[in-house]
């Protein structure tokens, strides 16, 4: 198993500090470097790679610091490689990330931007999916719902019990949407008081479960890509 760190950063991002049962570090989506680095001196720890979801500044722009001054690997995706700068290893859909003795598999998952990857750790059933899928939502497009839909339904496919780290603290908000639009759906319900909490403790909401996004992520019941574009429209004006 893979341990991880939830390393909240700027507003609301969620950056990841990775480590192998082998001790090998990754930080996955630094959109800063000072607070990752800050975390990554207070335990001796030298990161060996560099994970990027996908090329927004919010997920890379810690890239450059934490790369001078550790030697770390850029891993990135390929179709964003003219985006990203200092990539070392550009990969897609398929391939496999070897991460000490772990194995992260490339999921290519479009539209939030048009190249962006989700990292999976089967193992560890644990799956990044940046601003893809979020705890009880999905990314704003910029490529198409279509897009964004078959990505979905990659992630759909793996395991229920898959742990899903994603790239922002947005679960209340989009719990309010979800809500708006399934009304009567008590594991919702349920499920939003426990984000209260945790919310009001100061704690995070990540990670979630693939079964309970499959339950209460309205963006989960949409059974195509018009569904899923309507519903990302009304989310738009919501
Ligand atoms: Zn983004
Ligand atoms: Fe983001």
């Amino acid at each position: 198993m893979i341990d991880i760190q939830i390393i909240p950063i700027l507003k609301d991002n969620y950056a990841y500090l990775l480590q192998s049962p082998c001790g090998k570090v990754a930080v996955l989506d630094p959109g800063e470097a000072d607070p990752i680095i800050e975390i990554l001196s207070a335990q001796g720890l030298h990161p060996d790679f560099i994970l990027n979801t996908h090329y927004h500044w919010d997920h890379t722009d810690g890239n450059a610091a934490l790369k001078r001054k550790y030697g770390a690997q850029i891993i990135a995706p390929e179709k964003e490689a003219a985006l990203i700068k200092g990539i070392d290893i550009a990969v897609t859909e398929g391939d496999i990330f070897t991460f000490g003795t772990e194995n992260a598999q490339i999921i290519e998952t479009h539209g939030h931007t048009r190249g962006g990857v989700c990292f999976y750790f089967e193992d560890s059933t644990t799956i990044f999916t940046g601003d893809t899928l979020f705890s009880l939502g999905c990314g704003r497009l910029e490529g198409t719902a279509q897009d964004m839909f078959e990505g979905f339904q990659k992630i759909m496919a793996l395991p229920d019990e898959t742990l899903i780290y994603c790239g922002h603290e947005y679960t209340r908000g989009n719990a309010g949407f979800c809500l708006s639009q399934d009304r009567d759906n008590e594991d919702l319900k349920k499920r939003i008081e426990q984000i209260k909490t945790l919310r009001a403790d100061g704690q995070p909401t990540i990670p979630t479960t693939l079964a309970l996004e499959k339950k209460t992520n309205i963006f989960m019941q949409a059974k195509s890509a018009k569904e899923f574009a309507a519903l990302r429209l009304k989310k738009d004006n919501f």
